[in-house]
């Protein structure tokens, strides 16, 4: 390891007290164990545990005549211990110990590199945030393509890092295993609840089969993990990179008072650590091939992979925290040249805004042959020097088409940060596209429009709110919302007349909402006030409920006051059942009997998760609090999609102020009022 590129945390973590200390640890735990199952006399482990000490220079002495690390290390532990030293390392053999120990290091040193990524994201996220709308040009082959955002570029890099995040994260977990399973793994001389202890004790699983070493694919991964994230700082370091070469000079790492360039050229200030960051990111790669070269082990184990180890697994990952911290630092001290950026949007007198004004022409009515056609021979004939948009301009041919006014309101760098909000909601970065959202429902719902007409069938089916008929699409059904309201399992009835318009609506506004945010649900078109026409769909027999704020079933069952906000939203399934009253199941239970499996469970949940930012987010600008709400899942064509409805019948709605319930609970609770509080969602939902 070399000390020029190693931070404390790591030297510390790979030192070999440090080491050694884990041994000692493993090594007396051992003992307790023994000592559990009548080995070891309870004195001798009490001595052990209160003499048990090693000096590592004693330990190099005795290591140069046994040529044993491990022999070296137990006989000098013994040799403080005294008597009771002739216990130490009952049954084991040198990689018991030294297996167990090392993935206790890699797990430890995993936790300083993740702390790390953690803090590089944390400023990638206001870096992204700070330069957002900052324009550039975005370049594809080394080549000007189209402008870019300085700030999208690192919500890419925060959206990476989070991928490494979760790669170094399974890294942990299957390093996170120990073994003390004997010279060949068979527990011949020892038994397994000395490994069991041993392995607990210290927060590692045993492995569930092992040699005489744990098999070195756990590592090949570990280190394919640490190499990858390498490489990921390298493509932003190459970025920066090239964004400070002299012709582009767009960003500039941060240059030191004091700091000098070249010892021959007073002038420069070059991107020093990047490269380094480049470079090192290079020998963790090769780190990682050794790694792979390390599986193939003969037999019951070889020590090829030993030396190997010694060098790559310190080597690797204090190289990482290394290059995670310098380039959080580069980042941090980031000079950023948005005049230069300008410049170099404009080096091409508008070659960058060829597709915009191409798809122009098509609008204008041209095919896209004629128009890829017309400014393709513009672009090429005023490359490299030419001015693209004056000879545009100039051109009859386009000029019929486009007038010089046109040309330039189209050759706006800002349009091209148009969806940058949607970009940043999505990568966790910014705020729900809600705008966005609202504008689509128009879109989509002008689609809704051009339906074939269908004919109404038999009935179907008849629930407590809706009645859903057949017709003459066996893709298709029918409903109609009814005007019952029930509560308690149909306990408490009553007609409320104008109650099922008003949910056809709502629920027609917010499954097309849905579809705007590309969420796919069995709306397909309002049949009348309180009709609908819905794919037809296998429903899968369970609610699904989502909560923001405690209230209803959660409060009563769990004692909570009802309006405590929750940490974050909490999905939770019921078997849809009447008899049984809809009961709260575990998703355990669910895969256990058969309703569906992990993945489809998976599906539900992300999918009820991703409705509620929808909902939750578009219902906060009409100054509606989404409590909690109940979703139903079916199948159409294979495909999962959202089915039943989303109304104030199945919401709960409160006002965001004063926190009045306009929704169901109006019923439940005898509150009153239920059609003017629905009326009131629908007023705030359709502006009308
Ligand atoms: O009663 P509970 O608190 O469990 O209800 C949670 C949410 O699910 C509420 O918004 C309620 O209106 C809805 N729900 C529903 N149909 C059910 C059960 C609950 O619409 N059968």
């Amino acid at each position: 390891m070399l000390e020029r590129y190693s931070l404390p945390e790591m030297k510390r973590l790979w030192s070999p007290e440090h080491r050694f200390q884990k041994w000692l640890e493993l090594e007396v735990l051992a003992c307790e164990a023994w000592a559990d199952l009548g080995r070891i006399p309870p004195e001798a482990v009490r001595e052990i545990r209160e003499r048990a000490r090693f000096d590592v220079g004693r330990i190099a002495e005795i290591e140069a005549v046994t040529r044993h690390d491990v022999i070296a290390f137990v006989s000098c532990v013994a040799e403080n211990v005294g008597d009771a030293g002739k216990y130490l390392h009952l049954g084991l053999t040198s990689y018991d110990i030294v297996d167990t120990a090392l993935s206790l290091l890699m797990r430890d040193a995993l936790d300083i590199i993740l702390q790390a990524v953690d803090g590089l994201r944390l400023l990638l996220a206001d870096q992204a945030r700070q330069y957002q709308d900052l324009p550039m040009v975005g370049r594809t082959h080394g080549v000007h393509a189209e402008p870019i955002s300085l700030g999208l570029k690192f919500a890419l890099w925060h959206a990476e890092m989070g991928r490494a995040r979760e790669r170094l994260e399974q890294a942990r977990r299957m390093i996170g295993v120990g073994r003390l399973s004997g010279a060949v793994g068979t527990y011949a001389h020892l038994d397994p609840y000395v490994e069991n202890y041993v392995c607990r004790r210290v927060g590692l699983i045993p492995a569930k089969v092992s040699t005489q070493v744990l098999q070195r694919d756990r590592h090949a991964d570990y280190l394919a993990a640490l190499a990858v994230t390498a490489g990921s700082l390298e493509k932003f370091a190459t970025e920066i990179r090239h964004l400070q070469r002299t012709e582009v000079l767009e960003a500039e790492e941060g240059f030191a008072a004091g700091q000098k360039g070249s010892s021959a050229m007073p002038h420069k200030r070059n991107p020093i650590t990047c490269e380094r960051i480049s470079g090192l990111a290079r020998v963790l790669r090769g780190n990682g091939v050794a790694a792979m070269e390390n599986i193939s082990l003969w037999h019951e184990r070889d020590i090829t992979h030993s030396s190997v180890e010694r060098i790559i697994i310190p080597d690797s990952t204090t190289l990482l925290h290394y290059m995670i911290v310098q380039f959080t630092e580069v980042l941090r001290q980031l000079q950023i040249y948005p005049e230069h950026m300008k410049q170099n949007l404009a080096r091409t007198h508008g070659l960058i805004f060829s597709q915009r004004l191409l798809l122009a022409l098509v609008a204008k009515g041209l095919s896209r042959e004629e128009a890829y056609a017309l400014v393709q021979r513009q672009a090429h004939r005023n490359w490299p020097d030419g001015d693209f948009l004056a000879a545009l301009k100039a051109d009859p041919a386009i000029g019929q088409y486009l007038p010089a006014d046109e040309i330039d309101a189209l050759c706006d760098a800002r349009h091209y940060l148009d969806r940058m909000d949607y970009i940043f909601w999505r990568a966790g970065l910014g705020p729900a596209p809600v705008q966005y959202w609202e504008s689509m429902i128009e879109v989509v719902a002008a689609g809704q429009g051009h339906a074939q007409a269908v004919a109404k069938g038999e009935l179907l089916y008849e629930g407590k709110a809706k009645q859903m008929y057949l017709t003459s699409n066996p893709d298709l059904v029918w409903v109609s919302y009814k005007d019952e309201a029930t509560a308690f399992d149909g306990l408490k009835k009553d007609t409320i007349s104008g109650k099922g318009a008003l949910n056809n609506r709502m629920a027609a506004h917010f499954f097309t909402l849905l579809k705007a945010a590309g969420i796919p649900t069995h709306f397909v078109r309002l049949l009348s006030p309180n009709e609908m026409l819905v794919k037809r769909v296998e429903i899968i027999p369970l609610e699904v409920i989502v909560r923001n704020i405690a209230a209803g079933s959660l409060s009563k069952r769990l004692g909570i006051e009802e309006g405590q906000a929750l940490l974050q939203p909490a999905v939770e399934f019921c078997y849809k059942n009447d008899d049984l009253h809809d009961p709260l199941v575990t998703e355990d239970q669910i895969i256990a009997l058969g309703w569906a499996d992990a993945t489809r469970l998976q599906a539900l949940r992300s999918q009820a998760l991703d409705i509620n930012e929808v909902l939750r987010s578009y219902l906060d600008t009409k100054n509606l609090i989404l409590v909690d709400f109940k979703l139903e899942f079916g199948t159409h064509k294979g495909m999962l999609i959202l089915a039943d409805e989303i109304s104030p019948d199945t919401c709960r709605f409160w006002d965001r102020e004063t926190h009045e319930k306009l929704d169901k609970d109006r019923f439940r609770r005898d509150l009153g009022g239920l059609i003017p509080a629905y009326e009131e969602v629908w007023r705030r939902i359709s502006g009308e």
